[in-house]
């Protein structure tokens, strides 16, 4: 038989009250605990209920049970991932079950007696997004435990979590990190959202806040209070809001915090918030409660947008929590270390900027992706960021020392003194060189043997422009249009487009810009714009794919830029190319639109270039009919790596595993360069290896002349450049191209040793 649940908040608001006083009660922690368990069994009418606690060295131990056999108390310990229980606390998600012994994580143990039960239903107990243990509830006859019994299961988990992390179970300090593994030094790999060194102590974000009331003694007064820290929470963010506005950071960086405040109105949010007041939940219990539902059910969402979305409301909701606790909340910036790096499971914008720049080094995210706000936020600051930096909350603790190598994805926890002197003098040098290259910005970029070398930015921002005088470069190689379209909340209709490509090719004047048409897709999402769900974005519905299938956005796109050149030169360039006859097909539409242009009486561009993006392997075999199409031809050579390698550009464990400077890539590169000396089109690198001073010196020997880079690579690459004998450099790295070996990186190096080139 099933028993189908009818279970409302009424009867959790009964359970929350008795709760409480149990907890306020007398007697030992552990009599308390097996009070509350037999009270949520005979409340939820099930027959088990058991607590589980996450004990040092990732065991969960079973710590009260009413149902299951007694002896098994303190005896049955299963590990993260085992079982049922092991399961719930890996994902930190709820799990119910009408068949429990079916599933396929089942983990039998006959000390427990479990075998009679059929159902089961478990939620994790979380504090501060850390799981301290899991709380389950069984019933023997089959039973499809209803939505209601859930949330309750889950509010019950609040209340208890005060009570495993009260340090009277088990010490504190079980709760927080194993003790082995906090004195060890950790190296953790990430992906780099932003590049650069940095050294400091570790400030685990938003930690600070306890919870110290999870049942409320009045709702309404509850209800009041949360009403006023909404208020006074958009008050604070409308003033975040201005005061973004007046610095001239730049307009998407405003753009980013509007789109956040719009989140910070949402009704669903708040009304949920409400429901778990009403439901018993003090108000920051209940803010907290909503955060880690919401989580739970997010947490796996494949979809970067939603992941994205996350992070704003983690954001929220310790805004939130800091208005309803006042001063209880994050630590004073007084206490806060003089160089921090910062450690956040993920964080929105205005989390970041509400930390005192001047004493903020670096960022560390556990999640996080390349087109995250926070990212976006960061660079404008100018520090840098590592994202899916796995397991970084479990062993980074407050004040470690940590190094943060932006430029490999590494980051080093209690690196231990040699490591960090040797760190330390690095970033000294990095930092001379840094500022010998940047007084060298008015030389110009010629190679030993008098080869004018082009050196052209990557740009996505208007923040990144002033970048183009800074690092003294020839134009902008590659402006990403997708990024000011990211940080957007709604797609920028043609007057807006207009205005913006207006405004980078006021900046850069004289100097070329090449402005490469919407590359979304792939990790790159719009926030109103949901695609298709591609089981493997990378290779799915991205860049003219779309473009081409929806005609009206590229032709928009092409409209604004047109208008926006006014008279002025237009260089324009599509991503992922598949073929000639796409090319030939986007430049059709290009055509439309000058045609048009004409007809609506604006000024045509004086030249029009128009360029494809080489980034697919099947456009290798067609260059010599793409370059009857195009004008010139830019190699992406981070997407090009991903294909040709089969090897995701994005996955921190393959960020080493293939080289760019490998026998394959540069031969691959070497016959673009000839194919299109052949038939006299132009050809620029814009992927990173432009701007590594190694790689870059490849793309020399290659016969590449044009390269485009992040902006702060450009006086290293300058220096290069400088240092270098094309005539000498060009004989040797042909006989390498057929070489078997996997990279030819060390042969390059000793190469620049011995020739005294600057890399
Ligand atoms: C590339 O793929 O190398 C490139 C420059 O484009 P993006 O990094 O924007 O995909
Ligand atoms: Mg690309």
């Amino acid at each position: 038989m099933t028993i189908t649940e009818a279970s409302g908040w009424a009867g959790s608001r009964r359970l929350l009250r008795q709760l409480r006083d149990l907890m306020k009660g007398g007697g030992t922690a552990q009599e308390r605990l097996d009070h509350i368990v037999r009270l949520i069994a005979h409340d939820m009418a099930t027959e088990v209920c058991s607590v589980y606690v996450l004990r040092a060295g990732e065991v969960l131990e079973l710590f009260a049970t009413q149902g299951l056999k007694p002896e098994a108390v303190h005896q049955t310990r299963l590990r993260m991932g085992e079982g049922l229980v092991g399961e719930i606390a890996l994902n930190a998600q709820p799990l119910r079950v009408a068949d429990a012994q079916a599933h396929p994580q089942f983990a039998y143990r006959p000390e427990t007696g479990e075998e009679v039960f059929q159902s089961l239903m478990g939620v994790p107990i979380l504090r501060n997004g850390r799981v301290l243990g899991v709380l389950v509830v069984q019933n023997a006859a089959r039973r499809d435990y209803a939505d209601e019994a859930m949330e309750a299961l889950e509010t019950v988990a609040m209340v208890l979590a005060e009570l495993v992390a009260g340090g009277e179970l088990i010490a504190a300090s079980e709760t927080r990190v194993s003790e082995t593994s906090a004195l060890q030094p950790v190296r953790l790999r990430a992906i780099v959202l932003n590049a650069g060194l940095a050294r400091g102590r570790v400030v685990l974000h938003q930690r600070g806040i306890v919870i110290h009331q999870t049942v409320a003694e009045y709702p309404e007064v509850e209800l009041l209070a949360l009403e006023n820290a909404v208020a006074e929470m958009h008050e604070s963010l409308d003033r975040l809001l201005r005061s973004a506005q007046t610095s001239g950071r730049g307009s998407e960086h405003e753009e980013v915090l509007a789109s956040y405040r719009m989140f910070a109105e949402d009704r669903g949010w708040l009304n949920r918030i409400r429901e778990a007041v009403r439901g018993g939940l003090t108000a920051p219990a209940a803010v907290q409660k909503v955060q880690n539902d919401t989580r739970a059910r997010l947490s796996h969402a494949k979809d970067p947008y939603l992941r994205e979305r996350l992070s704003d409301l983690d954001d929220l909701t310790h805004r939130l929590l800091h208005h309803l606790l006042g001063a209880q909340g994050t630590p004073e910036a007084a206490d806060l270390p003089e160089d921090m790096v910062l450690v956040a499971r993920s964080m929105g914008p205005a989390e970041l900027l509400d930390y005192d720049r001047e004493r903020l080094r670096a960022v560390v995210l556990e999640e996080g992706a390349p087109s995250s706000h926070v990212a976006i936020v960061a660079r404008a600051l100018d520090v840098p960021v590592l994202g899916r930096c796995r397991d970084v909350l479990k062993e980074a603790n407050d004040r470690d020392e940590a190094l943060v190598d932006g430029d490999t994805g590494q980051l080093l926890l209690r690196p231990g003194e040699g490591v960090s002197e040797s760190f330390a003098e690095s970033m000294a040098a990095r930092r001379r060189a840094a500022e010998m290259d940047a007084a060298g910005r008015e030389l110009p970029p010629v190679t030993r043997d008098g080869t004018r070398i082009e050196l052209l930015i990557n740009a996505g921002l208007l923040v990144d422009l002033p970048q183009l005088d800074a690092s003294g470069a020839d134009g902008i190689g590659l402006y990403r249009t997708e990024v000011p379209f990211m940080v957007r909340r709604e797609f920028p209709d043609v007057a807006t487009q207009t205005r913006l490509y207006g405004q980078v090719l006021a900046h850069a004047g004289t100097r070329p810009v090449t402005f490469r048409t919407l590359d979304i897709g792939g990790d790159k999402v719009l926030p109103y714009w949901t695609g298709e769900g591609d089981d493997n974005p990378a290779l799915g519905w991205r860049g003219l794919r779309i473009g081409l299938d929806r005609p009206a956005i590229l032709r928009q796109q092409l409209r604004a830029m047109i208008r926006a050149s006014d008279g002025r030169a237009l260089r324009v360039m599509f991503p992922m190319v598949s073929s000639a006859a796409e090319a030939a097909q986007a430049r059709a539409i290009l055509d439309l639109e000058m045609d048009r242009a004409a007809r609506d009486g604006f000024r045509r561009p004086a030249e029009v270039y128009v360029g494809v993006m080489v980034e697919v392997p099947a456009l290798l075999w067609q260059l010599p009919a793409v370059t009857g199409v195009v004008d010139f031809l830019a190699v992406g050579s981070n997407d090009l790596m991903q294909f040709l390698f089969a090897s995701d550009r994005g996955n921190p464990r393959l960020s080493r595993r293939f080289d760019p400077i490998s026998p394959p890539l540069l031969k691959v590169l070497r016959g673009i360069v000839a194919e299109a000396e052949a038939r006299g089109v132009a050809v620029s690198v814009c992927g990173e290896m432009a701007g590594q001073p190694l790689a870059a010196l490849a793309l020399l020997g290659c016969g590449v002349r044009r390269l485009s880079m992040t902006p702060h690579a450009v006086p290293a690459v300058r220096a290069m450049v400088r240092s270098v004998d094309l005539d000498a450099l060009g004989p040797v790295l042909a006989q390498w191209y057929d070489l078997p070996a996997h990279s030819v990186r060390e042969r390059l190096r000793g190469y620049a040793r011995d020739h005294g080139v600057r890399v």
